[in-house]
């Protein structure tokens, strides 16, 4: 007989950054009369990376009302105003993948064709000139964003780097004193229900079983839930996304000042990350471990850090791709449990936090109806596919020559999805959000330009503006967010002044 009736009782598998993440937002159902409980294990700990954002986290923040001083000063958090890519399209090479939005547009008509007209023909400069996030970052400055239009400082968008493990804390903290139960020990066993295979209760080591009529697994690479106990299959997207392996150490802030953004270095076989923060740098090297052992990939780590490592070097391994479902029966996966893309644009976290609204959203009944999970997993899939793709791009349309890596992702057929979209820019600059997309136009012009793609041909109605006009108008936009950014303070005197760690 199928059960029926409200939720009573919800019950999170794994204190990591989704456990938590998710522990916060669901505080507000225990209001509601549902028991929330999180069951996490210190011997086993975190993944221990995960450290920069993209914008919408501030949304999950302002959703449970944290302060963003006090949230900055108690993770040692810095502000983020996008990516830069050091090496990937060449050697050499170097460009910005910057929150915001290019210039303005025109007539109805957008700014990077326009841009793409005069570039062609040399009265524009290169294109990050006229996003204010992307000069911003170039210079080192910040300001908070304002409302008021017509001030240079509405253009600025930004997300955070922050240390993960006292973020988890943080919210440990809110979730904690909004009622979640915090249950210390190691999950040993699930009981699946006899007649339809539901989760009926997980059993700790050493201090009996949790009930409950809906579970999180938020377990991490594990799975324990999703894949051990309800066998759910995992996709594997390693053919395209061929780094399996990363090996991350904290290092001393030396030399560089706190930077607004992240900084991402191709290497021979894979990547580097640069992430600041303000008591310590964050870096780790992404790569296959077909073209580099172990060793060596420590080896490049260290030899490529502006500070001292303050620890050992440690080693994670991983593979691309998503759990085939990411809501089966009454459990949802959260994070690292419900599928893996590398972090070169920082979307686990991201993920996270739209897997948790999506859920708060189709929040279910006891019946488990299959029309809320299947929206659910129809939905959640979808976004994996597209942040999917956009990491792909990044690899593919390399010019580089040292790395076979490079040249096999080169190489490669890329999933028909992404070639329908680098097609469509290449010919006209023209560009499709599918639904729900993540990365906006801004983001993928950004990286399409940044990788070498220049559209062969402008927005007709370009040609229909004299070319003077919108020169003096590209003009004034480029030295209108210069002479903003210049007036602004640093980005590592404004966090001094407003929230020290
Ligand atoms: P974990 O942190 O692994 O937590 C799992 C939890 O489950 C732990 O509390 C553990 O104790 C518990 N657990 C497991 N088994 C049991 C058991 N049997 N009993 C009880 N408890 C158990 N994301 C970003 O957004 N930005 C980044 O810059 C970024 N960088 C990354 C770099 C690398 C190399 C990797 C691998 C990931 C990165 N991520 C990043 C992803 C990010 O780290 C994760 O999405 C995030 O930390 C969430 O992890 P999690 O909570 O799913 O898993």
């Amino acid at each position: 007989m199928t059960a029926s009736g409200p939720i009573r009782s919800v019950v999170i598998v794994g204190g990591g950054t989704a456990g938590w993440m998710a522990a916060a937002a669901m505080a507000k159902l225990v209001r509601a009369g549902v028991s929330v409980t999180l069951v996490e294990s210190d011997a086993i700990g975190t993944v221990g990376v995960g450290e920069a954002t993209i914008p919408p986290i501030r949304n999950f923040n302002a959703l449970l009302g944290i302060d963003e001083a006090d949230f900055l000063a108690r993770t040692a958090g810095s502000i983020k105003l996008g990516i830069e890519f050091v090496d990937w399209t060449r050697e050499g090479h170097r460009y910005a993948h910057p929150f915001g939005e290019f210039g303005f547009d025109l007539d109805g008509v957008k700014f990077h064709h326009y841009w793409r007209k005069l570039h062609e023909s040399g009265a524009a400069g290169w294109i990050e000139d006229y996003n204010f996030c992307a000069v911003a970052m170039r210079a080192g400055k910040y300001l908070p964003p304002v409302a008021d239009p017509n001030s240079v400082l509405s253009r600025l968008a930004y997300a955070y780097h922050f240390d993960a493990s006292l973020y988890a804390a943080y919210l440990r903290e809110y979730a904690e004193a909004r009622g979640v139960v915090r249950r210390e020990g190691r999950v040993v066993d699930v009981a699946l229900r006899g007649e339809d295979g539901f989760i009926e209760s997980v059993k700790l080591e050493n201090s009996g079983n949790i009930e409950g009529d809906l579970f999180l697994d938020c377990s991490g690479f594990r799975g324990l839930l999703i894949q051990q106990a309800l066998g759910t299959g995992f996709e594997s997207w390693a053919h395209w996304l061929q780094c399996d392996r990363a090996v991350a150490v904290p290092s001393a802030s030396a030399g560089e000042e706190v930077t607004p953004f992240t900084r991402s270095t191709a290497r021979a076989a894979g990547w580097q990350w640069r992430i600041p923060l303000q008591h310590r740098v964050g870096n780790g090297y992404v790569y296959c471990s077909n073209d580099i052992s172990d060793e060596d990939a420590r080896a490049t780590l260290l030899a490529n850090l502006d500070g001292e490592p303050l620890r050992d070097p440690f080693v994670i391994r991983f593979e691309a791709g998503r759990s085939k479902l990411v809501w089966n029966r009454n459990c949802v996966a959260l994070g690292l449990a419900s599928g893996f893309l590398e972090p070169l644009e920082s979307t686990s976290i991201h993920l996270i936090q739209t897997g948790i609204s999506k859920l708060l959203a189709l929040f279910p009944d006891r019946g488990f109806s299959p029309v809320e999970r299947n929206e659910y997993n129809r939905l959640s899939i979808t976004q994996l596919e597209q942040v999917r793709d956009f990491i792909i791009f990044h690899y593919h349309a390399n010019q580089r020559r040292t790395g076979d890596l490079w040249r096999r992702v080169r190489e490669m057929e890329v999933p028909d999805t992404l070639a329908r979209k680098v097609a469509l820019f290449a010919e006209g600059g023209r560009f499709f959000r599918y639904e729900d997309e993540l990365f906006a136009e801004s983001s993928w012009i950004a990286v399409m330009l940044g990788q070498g793609v220049m559209p062969r041909r402008w927005d007709r109605l370009v040609d229909a503006i004299d070319p003077a006009e919108v020169k003096d108008r590209l003009d004034r936009i480029r030295a209108a967010f210069a002479r903003a950014a210049e007036a602004m303070p640093r980005h590592h005197e404004w966090l001094a002044k407003h929230c020290p760690s």
